[in-house]
């Protein structure tokens, strides 16, 4: 490799990880990095596609029978989604999928519905928007039970695993079985530390849920938020990551009390590259105390 060519590989690879961490670490309400557009598209296998808005992912299968499509986000989102639908294909949207029933992934579903679109959800989703409704959360028409449900569309296959609680009561991890890809909202935000201080994640079963989906049959995945696409290993990396932080913090422990003692001497080096180590080491780190300290 000549030394012209290792430089410019070597920029490019900077502004990757700048581009990278700006996007995964950047909450909902952040503002994009300048020439970052607001949504864009981007086909991960044949039929397969990535829709971003803002720092929000979902994904959408195109099949000859037509779409389905899984987290509306918002309104705004939503309406933006459907116009990149349009542009791959004439089909309907035929079902809307919700991966949990946090409103900042879900609540744009309407546009869909107006359009006769089937709504799925796992059945804690449905008792959750019972308990917490929202007008924006169109109710679905369907749920399940228990761990496993196929969506089938114009020979395609969409699987919904449920692993328990994890992040919320109701997370669907959606695995494309011929193209060996999961869609994993939120419980995996590649080579990223965990979000702040861990909204409505449930820490154990959160490393329990990770290393029971390693065991699927799976290459690549779309996160909730980040890239478009990664390797399979990044769910292995979060789970490794959660259980390095919740040992850390457990030795900490060991020797001080005082939380914030505690939130500022726990470091993690081996995962200072990933996106908001800076930002969210110690929100993590004071979640994960204070789980020790309550029990939950
Ligand atoms: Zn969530």
């Amino acid at each position: 490799m000549n030394g012209t060519f290792k430089i410019l590989l070597s920029a490019l690879a900077f502004a990757g990880s700048v581009f990278c961490a700006l996007v995964q670490s950047g909450p909902a309400w952040a503002q994009l990095p300048p020439g970052m557009k607001m949504f864009e598209t981007t086909k991960i296998a044949d039929g397969v596609y990535s829709f971003r808005y803002a720092f929000h992912r979902n994904m959408f299968v195109v099949t000859d029978e037509g779409v389905i499509a899984t987290d509306p986000m918002n309104p705004k989102a939503a309406g933006s989604m459907m116009d990149e639908i349009k542009k791959v294909t004439e089909k309907p949207v035929k079902y809307v999928i919700y991966s949990h029933e946090h409103w900042d992934h879900i609540s744009g579903g309407r546009v869909f519905k107006a359009a006769g679109a089937r709504f799925i959800s796992h059945a804690n989703c449905a008792r959750e928007f019972k308990n917490n409704p929202n007008p924006n959360v169109v109710m679905p028409d369907e749920t399940y039970m228990g761990s496993r449900k196929d969506v089938n569309l114009g020979g395609r296959t969409v699987e919904l695993h449920y692993f328990g609680r994890n992040h919320g009561e109701c997370l669907s991890v959606m695995r494309l079985p011929k193209e060996k890809i999961l869609f994993i909202v939120d419980i995996v935000t590649p080579k990223r530390v965990a979000f702040r201080n861990m909204p409505d994640f449930y820490p154990l079963d959160w490393v329990r849920s990770l290393a029971e989906i390693e065991k699927l049959d799976f290459e690549r995945i779309i996160p909730g938020h980040g890239p478009p696409t990664a390797p399979a290993a990044a769910v292995r990396e979060q789970r490794v990551y959660l259980e390095d932080l919740m040992t850390a913090v457990r030795e900490a422990r060991k020797t001080e009390r005082n939380p914030d003692e505690i939130r500022k001497m726990v470091k993690l080096p081996k995962y200072k590259t990933w996106g908001a180590y800076k930002q969210y080491l110690e929100m993590n780190v004071e979640r994960i105390n204070f789980f020790y300290h309550m029990g939950k």
